[in-house]
């Protein structure tokens, strides 16, 4: 089956969002076997739309199109999409009513121009909105063409997407499809050396994407049925995890910090930060787990060398004397930390980001991590050489990715 997106919206013609409902729609339109031939970008246009309608239906069978579904009088999506499929629109009550209580629930009525959302196609059949005002639409013609309308709000399409077209999609195409994310520390290369040819499977597939300083690793799996297709990943993921060792950290999270937090909470651990050069980023993205206060409740953001001294109790003799960007002071800054926090576990982090600051030895991208276990009283230390990446941001990003991988071990 072909597809093509059309994303309707005068603010992305005008570069004012980032058309990311594309990038979802593709994603997963590859993920069912679909061909997407073509993304479209249309602004709020009637007669453009009308042309570009009729010349994606001669190509391919199935449209999919997010937003113009909203109440001015410039969206009118639907209205075309029904008469280039010959069908109408009709008022529909229980729709009109849901708007009517959406409104009322955040204390406002709806204007006369709502209505118009409340339109559903006759022949066609109208798609619930759990999470808006919009409801979506599903038209189909004669030759069994489709065109699906989903709202443009990323939240609200993902939602109809996933609950109510996929599965109709999916159940079109006699087959289960799952999929799971594996991600794992380091570049496209080094992981191609290692699992390359597994690339090659076409069932289940396996597809990389590189992130700052990790990749994630997506297997998909179409069988018949959902224990087969689940069997599928799990058995695929087995084998990648088997041939990467530890550098695969984790299925299925959004980063190294969720597995960070996991593992910590398993342990009844907890662990301290105490960042320079990071500037508060570790504790950011350890904060930024649901839950993480149960592990974390201190950090440090001590940039200047008094408030290494201040509030960590780094010794200015160690700074005088090995310099501030050296393994003796990340070791006193995790000392300092662990020891103000009371937690098992910290990390100190001084490094240069760059783009000045070069001393004798010690280039751009030069960062000495340090981590500390109470229980055992070890202390580990570090030295990065990120300058390669030249970037002031990724070298701070990279740099936060090995702080969090210590505290995993
Ligand atoms: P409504 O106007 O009622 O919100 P709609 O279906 O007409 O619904 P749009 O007006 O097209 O939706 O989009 C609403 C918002 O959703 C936009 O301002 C934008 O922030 C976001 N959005 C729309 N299309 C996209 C897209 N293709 N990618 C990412 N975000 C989008
Ligand atoms: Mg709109």
């Amino acid at each position: 089956m072909n597809a093509e997106i059309i994303c309707v919206g005068t603010e992305l013609l005008l570069g004012d969002i980032l058309n990311t409902n594309a990038q979802f729609l593709s994603r997963e339109l590859a993920e069912l076997g679909i061909s997407v031939l073509h993304q479209h970008v249309i602004g709020d246009n009637v007669q453009r739309l009308r042309d570009l309608v009729r010349e994606a239906k001669e190509r391919s069978e199935l449209l999919v199109f997010s937003g113009g579904l909203g109440p001015t009088e410039d969206d009118l999506t639907k209205e075309t999409v029904a008469e280039a499929f010959g069908d109408t629109l009709q008022f529909d009550e229980e729709e009109w009513q849901k708007i009517v209580d959406f409104f009322a629930r955040t204390n406002r009525r709806p204007t006369p121009n709502n209505r118009k959302q409340a339109m559903v196609p006759v022949k066609g059949r109208k798609l619930p909105n759990a999470h808006g005002t919009a409801p979506g639409a599903w038209f189909e013609d004669e030759n069994g063409h489709c065109a699906v309308l989903m709202p443009g709000v990323p939240r609200e399409m993902k939602a109809m997407w996933a609950e109510q077209i996929r599965p109709r999609l999916e159940a079109g195409q006699n087959c289960t499809i799952r999929s799971r994310t594996l991600r794992v520390l380091g570049g496209e290369s080094s992981i191609a050396s290692k699992v390359g040819e597994l690339f090659d499977s076409e069932n289940p597939t396996v597809a990389i994407y590189c992130k700052v300083g990790e990749s994630e690793i997506r297997v998909t799996a179409r069988e018949p049925d959902e224990p087969s297709a689940e069997a599928a990943c799990d058995a695929a993921v087995a084998r990648l995890r088997q041939r990467l060792g530890d550098n695969a950290y984790d299925v299925d999270v959004p980063g190294l910090e969720y597995t960070v937090v996991r593992i910590l909470r398993e342990q009844g651990l907890h662990a301290s930060t105490a960042e320079s050069c990071t500037g508060g980023l570790i504790a950011e993205k350890l904060t930024n787990v649901p839950g993480s206060s149960e592990v974390f409740g201190y950090g440090f953001v001590t940039y200047a060398e008094a408030a290494k001294t201040a509030l960590l109790g780094v010794d200015p003799a160690l700074i005088e004397r090995f310099n501030v960007v050296s393994g003796p002071v990340a070791a006193a800054m995790a000392l300092g930390a662990q020891r103000a926090s009371g937690a098992e576990l910290a990390v100190g982090i001084t490094g240069i980001a760059g783009p000045g600051g070069a001393l004798p030895g010690k280039p751009v991208g030069t960062v000495y991590l340090a981590g500390t276990d109470g229980r055992s009283g070890k202390v580990w230390v570090m030295r990065l050489t990120l300058g390669g990446y030249r970037e002031r941001s990724i070298i701070r990003t990279r740099a936060a990715l090995y702080a969090l991988d210590m505290l995993r071990r």
